[in-house]
């Protein structure tokens, strides 16, 4: 059967969890979108614009026949019926994750019934590993070289060089 599915994000930046979950997603459906949330204004706590996460992305994954990378803004729901996916992928880290993607699969679950959630339980490696990690990581040039691939680091790198690196500020989020 021909299911396509979307896998929403932030993906500030996309790290070897994203990349894990992207990866497993292509070979269970037929077509598999990235979608990239874009929040439709500068936000503190988002890094790299909507235009950099998706190029990141596409450096790192596009080169796969059945993924297509996207930016969106609104609803996933709504995305996910104009491109005909019948499938929001999501990933599952720790229990604290458990209870907003639950919450979050209940509303989508509302809004529209025949779109299913079906969550990919992260690989034990990359449990603790999230976008505010990696940018917290970076900002205090730490070595990210574990936790994304070596042109997403040096994007991280170039952000954090100079003035940028007072721009950025925002606390860690627990969720993400
Ligand atoms: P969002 O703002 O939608 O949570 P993220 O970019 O933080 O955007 O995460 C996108 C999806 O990837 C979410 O389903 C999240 O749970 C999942 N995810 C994030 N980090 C990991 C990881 N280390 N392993 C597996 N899945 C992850």
């Amino acid at each position: 059967m021909n299911i396509r599915a979307v896998y929403p994000g932030t993906f500030d930046p996309i790290h070897n969890g994203h990349i894990d979950i992207i990866k497993r997603a292509a070979e269970i459906f037929s077509e598999l979108t990235v979608a990239v949330y874009d929040h439709g204004r500068p936000i503190k706590s988002v890094l790299f614009s909507v235009e950099e996460r998706v190029e990141m992305i596409e450096s790192v994954v596009g080169n796969r026949p059945n993924i297509t990378i996207l930016s969106y803004g609104g609803l996933t729901v709504d995305l996910a019926r104009k491109i005909n996916a019948k499938v929001i992928v999501r990933g599952l880290r720790v229990f604290s994750d458990f209870e907003f993607e639950f919450r979050m699969a209940l509303a989508n679950q509302r809004l529209a019934p025949e779109v299913e959630v079906v969550t990919l339980i992260a690989r034990e490696q990359n449990t603790f590993l999230s976008g505010s990690t990696v940018r917290e990581i970076a900002s205090f040039h730490g070595d990210v070289s574990s936790m994304v691939p070596p042109n997403i680091a040096a994007a991280l790198a170039n952000k954090f060089n100079g003035e940028q690196e007072q721009a950025f500020s925002a606390p860690i989020s627990l969720r993400d």
